[in-house]
């Protein structure tokens, strides 16, 4: 595994943080078969992720998830709500073999674009086009805070702060059930809050399919600019 560095990434809260880039490379000559059976393997060890990371009472990280006594001194800087979308996205979406050519070099994966605009999945990323070409300009990864207890209650894939309008693109039709009842109690959540917010949730039909009635959609939640 080789680590080539960081590159900032900047959320809508103007708190900066760094996002790494991990290369894997198999050393035995034409490769002993894990890395592809790792990838094939991705989607599962995403689920197994969220499944992980779906416990009540934290915020950012806590012994039950990511912290522990080995890394103690990076304890400050854990935080597992920022990766949940990505991992919601990888769950689905599971990593496609591409053939080494020069090109490849010079045409950077889905993955990389939509990190690199700021948005969690490739299917994000063309939501967002979708939004932009039709002149919305969400915030991307909103976070949002529970305003009586003041702690992060989600982090939107979309939101559009002034009208209390959250988006959140889903990378399949099918939930896992801790998943979908994590969901669905954010948006009670949400939905509860005074002013209430207005919850979206976008498929990959809807917005690779049916676009326009996705922005419509959207629109007729926003109201009359
Ligand atoms: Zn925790």
């Amino acid at each position: 595994m080789v680590f080539e560095g960081t590159r900032p990434f900047e959320s809508d809260t103007g708190s900066g943080s760094l996002q790494a880039i991990l290369t894997i490379i198999d050393p035995n000559l034409g490769g002993s078969g894990y890395l592809e059976r790792f990838a094939q393997r991705l989607p599962e060890v995403a689920a197994a992720a969220l499944q992980h990371l779906d416990h009540d009472d934290c915020d950012t990280a806590c012994y039950r998830c990511l912290k522990s006594y080995d890394n103690q001194r990076h304890h400050a800087r854990l935080s597992w709500p920022p990766v949940t979308s990505t991992l919601e996205g990888l769950r689905h979406d599971p990593p496609e073999a591409i053939a080494l050519s020069a090109q490849d070099l010079h045409d950077p994966r889905p993955w990389r674009e939509a990190f690199e605009a700021g948005v969690g999945s490739p299917l994000e990323l063309r939501c967002w086009t979708h939004m932009q070409a039709a002149g919305l300009s969400p915030a991307k990864q909103h976070p949002i805070h529970d305003p009586e207890t003041r702690r992060l209650l989600t982090i939107a894939d979309f939101a559009f702060p002034d009208d209390q309008v959250a988006v959140y693109v889903d990378g399949a039709s099918i939930h896992l059930g801790h998943v979908l009842r994590r969901d669905r109690r954010i948006e009670q959540r949400l939905r509860g809050m005074e002013p209430p917010w207005t919850v979206i949730r976008l498929d990959r039909r809807q917005i690779d399919l049916h676009s326009q009635e996705m922005v419509d959609r959207i629109r007729t939640a926003l109201g009359p600019a």
